[in-house]
């Protein structure tokens, strides 16, 4: 796990029990001073649960956190400096837009003169600005959720918690959102901590993702790294489509490992870690990184397989093969020729495209 960003918002050995239930379990997290983190994982694996405790609507059970090198468990909400934005966007709905967004400073006791033009900016950074003396069953759903984000913004805070903020908008909306949050992040250099289960959402966001299994961060890394270099299992399943192919370790040289499959073929496979021969392991092999042709190539890892069936998608072709002991699914480019069931092929990838993970 990283630990050389400078962290301003520091996990330090965080467990938390609701009565005998362990929902988040030692977490060490370090997220640098204008990052944007995206804890990513199944529902109920404890990223609302962390998200509370940041925002102190929680308690840890043990551990602390730390901003900018201070314990804050003992801070009340209020005072952390941080923005919240849920999936529920939380609007007073006895309120109107341009009062909502007031609603944080006049918390904090500013003066009327001062308040109506941090509004002002606030509504103007989500393009609001017409809509101030609306009521909020007034907007639509991105509309209502993009007040919402104001309103955490509206008192420049430092750190902004987003919990599922995009979770009820349909997909143009949502792609949409995400790029203007993008934009809010880099424009005002903010720090971010960001909840999703949408591994797709998180990817395109994140400056880093810490993925979640359990009460438990599995890996975290650059978007490249999670996805290219998946270090367990759940890891490679959650984010994106791969193979999973079972073999043998034989060999370990430096960062390569030779593994055997059951059908005896040899593989030549990245990210030995910390292997050893004779080790159960799996290979993962992301579909849009196996190349078919009825020639074999000089590619280093090459098998021989049987197209079962063929799917046109629009942008990918979507080829499922059955090689000797185990089957395989090949995305190729739109521009890929078609492959019949039945077609003899040899599927090849490279061997930094073939991880290999101790389970
Ligand atoms: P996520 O946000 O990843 O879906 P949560 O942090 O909401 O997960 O929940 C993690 C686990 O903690 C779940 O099993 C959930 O049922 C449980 N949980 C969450 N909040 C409470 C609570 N207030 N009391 C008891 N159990 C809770
Ligand atoms: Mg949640």
């Amino acid at each position: 796990m990283e630990s050389s960003v400078a962290e301003f918002i520091q996990f330090d050995r965080i467990t938390k029990f609701y009565g005998p239930l362990c929902v988040v379990e030692n977490l060490v997290l370090g997220i640098g001073q204008g990052e944007f983190v995206s804890l990513l994982g199944p529902s109920g694996s404890g990223k609302t649960t962390l998200l509370m405790m940041l925002a102190g609507f929680e308690q840890p059970t043990s551990g602390n956190i730390l901003l900018d090198g201070t314990a804050i468990n003992d801070v009340p909400t209020h005072k952390r400096d941080m923005g919240v934005v849920f999936q529920s966007y939380a609007l007073f709905p006895h309120m109107s837009v341009g009062e909502n967004v007031a609603f944080p400073l006049q918390m904090r006791g500013l003066g009327k003169a001062e308040i109506a033009e941090c509004v002002a900016r606030a509504l103007d950074m989500v393009q609001l600005s017409a809509f101030a003396d609306r009521r909020p069953s007034q907007l639509s759903g991105g509309q209502q959720q993009r007040v919402a984000l104001s309103r955490a913004l509206v008192f420049e805070p430092r750190v902004v918690l987003m919990d599922e903020p995009l979770g009820a908008l349909d997909k143009q909306l949502r792609e949409q959102m995400q790029f203007d949050i993008r934009d809010l992040h880099r424009r005002l250099g903010l720090t971010i901590v960001f909840v999703t289960h949408d591994q797709s959402e998180a990817l395109t966001m994140s400056d880093r993702v810490a993925v979640f299994n359990r009460g438990k961060i599995e890996q975290i890394g650059t978007p490249r790294q999670v996805y290219d270099e998946p270090a367990t299992r759940f890891v490679a399943e959650f984010i994106g489509e791969t193979n999973l192919v079972e073999g043998v370790v034989e060999t370990v040289q430096g960062q390569e490992a030779i593994v055997r499959l059951p059908s005896g073929a040899h593989i030549v496979s990245a990210g030995s870690g910390s292997l050893v021969s004779g080790q159960s392991v799996f290979l993962s092999i992301r579909p849009e990184r196996v190349d078919l042709s009825e020639t074999r190539g000089d590619a280093r890892n090459c098998l021989e397989t049987e197209v079962t069936d063929s799917v046109y998608q629009g942008d990918h072709l979507r080829v499922q093969l059955q090689s000797a002991a185990h089957p395989l699914i090949a995305k190729l480019g739109r521009r890929s020729r078609e492959f019949p069931p039945g077609t003899k092929v040899y599927a090849a990838f490279s061997a930094n495209d073939c991880r290999v993970i101790a389970p």
